[in-house]
């Protein structure tokens, strides 16, 4: 056996030949192996039927003596050679190679199947294949099923693959190779000889077609390719160009190989003959190739599978989920076929309740201040929150809530009231945001930075009647109908310190945060206190935050996670420390980390990323826990830390803040990006696809979140909370609901959730959730634009920005375009770039082919009249400024955040600055002095003063000694 093994797996040389090895090996006197090895060219399937009989009837006679009964042949497979080059030659070889290249046009190249491994850069054809086998009464069923609907079994059993490879790549559109024989000449049905041509095969998934339908449209298809199969497939490649790769094969990397019949059986007279063991092939030509065919009653085979890609239990799952597609189109035609049931019920119930469950989430029956109130009695002299210089017991802090709260109470606030809190990160902030939960009132964060018409909107819109802030910030606030309540007025000060006795119920709303609305105007997520109490409450015990913890405030109030920076700490006796309004340079954090005493930090990845790049070792030993979240978490940024757990957190506000998390284990990140994980307690999470059914295993899929911690919804907005928060057809909880969050994700193999992306056109840029088509309209509203699309780039790798095409007559200064954005939308969501198009590109079916609008040139960003850098100092920052920032050139009367800056990128130019030019500069002046030649002569005074007097004297000595003076 080993034998005839090495013997069949032994090259061919071509150029020596022989491609035909024969050998007949005695095992013993009685018992012989006949072995044939042929390269495939020599001949294909339908030639081992051939042969055979033509060995039978060779056999036969010369065992008799007889002379060679076989006709001589009326062409040789040479006269085939020859005169099929002839034919194509012609005007039939036209003809059929337009119907590819039409037929083809716009097929995705690749089919991307749920692998268990990413793919190797070059396919390497190793293989393993499982088994297939239907029983009779489903074999019988699809046998019916084709009649009635005038398809061959080859039509159906190629539909059912097809609509399973849809299903698993997310693709609608899939190219499958079929083998054909074509033998389509009485002449050439004799020949042993290569004849075999593979034809592409393009189904069509898309509008959801029922099984009726689908047939028709894979029979029409496979008929088309059928009476197109002369032109060779290898000048099919040629005709279409498509991108090659050496990682898959061309147009199709799955196949469908319908056998009609088994190969021809061997007779001969005194013989007992069979066949030596079918040896398993241990190469794949394909991802996938399922062959398949009809023995005894029963449809049979093999799926043929790449073992680079694929484990031998994932492809036995889509063989089950084959055949299931298979049973459900049998069993009723009318269905549409995306909706037929994929999993069994033992897979099913895997995911849709032993993943996706988080534990009990302790009941939503406190308020937050509550649970703060009693924190306040078990440890009324602990340190609660620490800012600067400023130290406040859990007394104090509370004793100041209430004074506020009485205040809040006289001026009407009481149930139910929406208060805007109008104030940076200082204790006044917490002081505002706990008294007026004290008062019953709802908690509307009024971010100072934010355009005065978005404040105005937004106060408006959740009916806000007080507006807490201080004098300094009194211009921020939107004059309105709402009282202005200022901290430090003497009727807070002298209110009495007891907290108001407000009716206030789990039910009843805690606080209302604003994000980005695809429509044009931000929408208000109203979220309860008995939600988000026992979200605080379980998730810190998750984490494990303990009384000795100094838990570092770093989100801006208008996120929700701010809320768990602020109350993890203060419902379990920790302490809050404030970063206040400045952001740190990487540097300074770690000084600050260091200094204050942090152990617990909740960062964006983004900034994160920038603090531990290059951290000395020990510098962040001293954070026990970070909490990374807000946006995808890169595994490069995953492995450098201290001595702390990293938890990748993810959540929609809609799901109150944090929905699921995932520790990283150090330098087991694994893939590019990190897994979000499990779901945290009281959250259920589903990967659904379109028609709402949950799909396998490492299929993409979109993230649906329940379980009694969401959201109420959308504040006013009656029709968009009920299209977002959809009817839960899993939990059983009576009138359960499913959050929709447009995330793209899929469970890992180990039931993590990963994160792979949008469906829809929300981006995060900086950790801020930005709707593309708020911005759209903002510009829309623009006199001169017509028409306008937003797309998040990026052209530099770890640069994403906003760039902006319009729709204009003429194009509108870049200046005018970004000062009508500022009045409207927040700093993050006006683009860096602008682009003026007479047309958007379309695609073929005439949507917007986002992927043909062009990166921006330099005339995309807003610029005075240019002037070259002057001086050696200039020039260099001004080169560091055109690598941070992706634009050609920089001129020194350019501002740094016109051209693209932001903040954090301030962070990384700051950072330059000091590793090139030794000049420590904190990230402020960058804000302050935001023209180049401005920071430039303030980073020169900066040297200057740094400069050590004793430093000086040598270098003048020096000078002098040179004799330049
Ligand atoms: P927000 O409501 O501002 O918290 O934004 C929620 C959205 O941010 C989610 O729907 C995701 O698209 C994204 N997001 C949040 N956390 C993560 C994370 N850890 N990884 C990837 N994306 C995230
Ligand atoms: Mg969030």
């Amino acid at each position: 056996r080993r034998l005839v093994a090495e013997e069949a797996g032994a090259p061919f040389d071509l150029a020596r030949g022989p491609l035909i090895r024969g050998r007949l090996i005695r095992m013993a006197a009685d018992d012989h192996v006949l072995l044939l090895t042929m390269h495939h060219f020599v001949a294909d399937g339908w030639s081992t039927g051939v042969l055979f009989r033509e060995l039978a009837a060779l056999y036969t006679a010369f065992t008799r003596g007889e002379p060679d009964p076989l006709p001589p042949l009326p062409v040789q497979y040479a006269d085939y050679a020859a005169w099929h080059r002839r034919w194509v030659e012609g005007p039939v070889l036209e003809a059929q190679a337009e119907y590819w290249t039409r037929t083809l046009a716009g097929a995705p190249e690749l089919l991307e199947l749920p692998a268990d491994r990413p793919r190797p850069a070059k396919q390497d054809f190793a293989g393993a294949s499982v088994r297939v086998e239907l029983d009779e009464a489903l074999t019988a069923a699809l046998g019916t099923l084709s009649r009635r609907h005038g398809a061959t079994l080859f039509t159906t059993l190629l539909a059912g693959w097809a609509a399973v490879l849809a299903r698993l790549s997310g693709q609608d559109d899939v190219v499958v190779g079929t083998p054909s024989a074509n033998r389509g000449r009485a002449e050439v049905e004799g020949l042993i000889g290569f004849f075999v041509n593979t034809l592409p095969v393009r189904v069509d998934l898309s509008d959801g077609p029922r099984v009726g339908e689908l047939l028709q449209h894979v029979k029409t298809s496979a008929l088309e390719a059928q009476r197109n199969q002369d032109i060779p497939f290898e000048q099919v490649v040629e005709r279409i160009r498509p991108t090659r790769s050496l990682a898959y094969s061309p147009l199709f990397q799955v196949m469908f190989a319908w056998q009609n019949g088994p190969d021809g059986t061997l007779e001969l007279p005194g013989l007992a003959v069979g066949r030596a063991g079918a040896a398993e092939s241990a190469t794949a030509k394909f991802d996938l190739t399922l062959t398949l065919w009809e023995v005894g009653g029963r449809i049979a085979g093999d799926v043929e599978y790449a073992t680079a890609l694929f484990e031998r239990a994932t492809v036995e799952r889509f063989v089950e989920y084959l055949r299931r597609v298979l049973a459900g189109m049998a069993a009723d035609d009318a269905v549409r076929v995306d909706g037929i049931p994929l999993l069994p019920a033992a897979e099913r119930a895997r995911l849709v309740e032993e993943w996706s469950a988080g534990d009990a989430a302790p009941p939503a029956e406190r308020c937050i201040h509550h649970l703060f109130e009693a924190q306040v009695a078990r440890t009324p002299d602990a340190t609660a929150l620490v800012h600067e210089g400023e130290r406040l017991t859990y007394a104090e802090l509370d004793a100041r809530a209430d004074r506020l709260a009485h205040r809040l109470a006289a001026v009407g606030v009481g149930r139910g009231v929406a208060v805007g809190v109008c104030l940076e990160w200082r204790p006044e902030l917490v002081v505002a945001l706990l008294a007026t939960l004290k008062a019953g009132g709802v908690y509307v964060p009024l971010d100072p930075s934010l355009p005065a018409g978005r404040l105005a909107y937004i106060a408006d819109d959740a009916g806000v009647r007080a507006v807490v802030t201080r004098a300094a910030l009194a211009d921020r606030v939107p004059s309105g109908a709402a009282v202005r309540v200022d901290v430090d007025a003497d009727e807070v000060s002298t209110a009495p310190a007891e907290a108001p006795r407000a009716l206030v119920f789990p039910e009843d709303l805690a606080y209302v945060i604003y994000t980005s609305g695809s429509t044009g105007q931000p929408k208000g997520v109203a979220v309860e206190h008995g939600a988000a109490a026992a979200h605080l409450v379980s998730v810190a015990r998750v984490h494990g935050i303990v009384p000795e913890d100094r838990v570092l405030q770093f989100a801006s109030a208008g996120f929700d996670v701010s809320l768990e920076q602020v109350f993890f700490p203060l419902l379990t006796g920790a302490t809050l420390v404030l970063r206040g309004a400045e952001l740190w340079s990487a540097t300074e954090f770690r000084a600050r980390v260091r200094d204050l005493g942090i152990t617990v930090a909740n960062l964006p990845p983004a900034y994160w990323q920038e603090v531990s790049d290059g951290a000395a070792g020990d510098a962040l030993d001293g954070i026990r826990l970070l909490l990374i979240g807000g946006d995808a978490l890169p595994a490069s940024a995953a492995d450098s830390r201290g001595a702390g757990t990293l938890v990748n957190c993810y959540g929609p506000t809609e799901t109150v803040v944090t929905a699921t998390a995932f520790a990283v284990e150090r330098g087991a990140a694994g893939g590019p990006l990190v897994p979000i994980g499990r779901p945290l307690p009281g959250r259920a999470v589903y990967v659904l696809d379109p028609s709402g059914a949950p799909v396998p295993v490492r299929v993409a899929g979109e993230l649906y979140i329940g379980g009694p911690l969401l959201a109420r919804g959308y504040l006013g907005r009656a029709a968009l909370t009920a299209e977002r928060f959809v009817p839960d057809p899993f939990g059983g909880a009576p009138g359960g609901r499913l959050y929709r969050t447009g995330d793209r994700v899929r469970w890992s193999a180990s039931g993590n959730l990963e994160f792979l992306g949008r469906t829809d056109f929300q981006v995060k840029i900086r950790g801020f959730r930005i709707e593309l088509g708020e911005i759209e309209a903002a510009l829309r509203s623009h006199d001169a634009v017509r028409d306008a699309l937003v797309l998040a780039r990026e052209d530099a790798p770890g640069d994403k920005r906003l760039v902006a095409y319009y729709l204009a007559d003429e194009p509108v200064a870049v200046e005018a375009l970004k000062a009508h954005l500022a009045g409207r939308l927040p700093e993050h969501m006006v683009p860096a770039a602008y682009v003026h198009l007479d047309a958007l590109p379309l695609t073929s079916n005439g949507k917007v082919d986002r992927k043909a609008l062009p990166a921006p040139g330099s005339d995309a960003f807003a610029t005075r009249g240019y002037e070259a850098p002057d001086g050696e100092t200039e020039e260099a920052v001004a080169a560091i400024w055109a690598d941070l920032l992706g634009v050609e050139r920089v001129g020194r009367h350019d501002h740094f955040f016109h051209l693209g800056g932001n903040s954090l990128l301030a962070t990384q130019l700051v950072f330059r600055i000091r590793r090139e030019m030794d000049v420590e500069l904190p990230v402020s002046d960058v804000f302050e002095k935001p023209e180049l030649s401005l920071l430039v002569q303030h980073l020169l005074d900066a040297q200057l003063a740094q400069f050590d007097p004793d430093q000086l004297e040598e270098l003048l000595a020096l000078a002098r000694a040179a004799d330049v003076g």
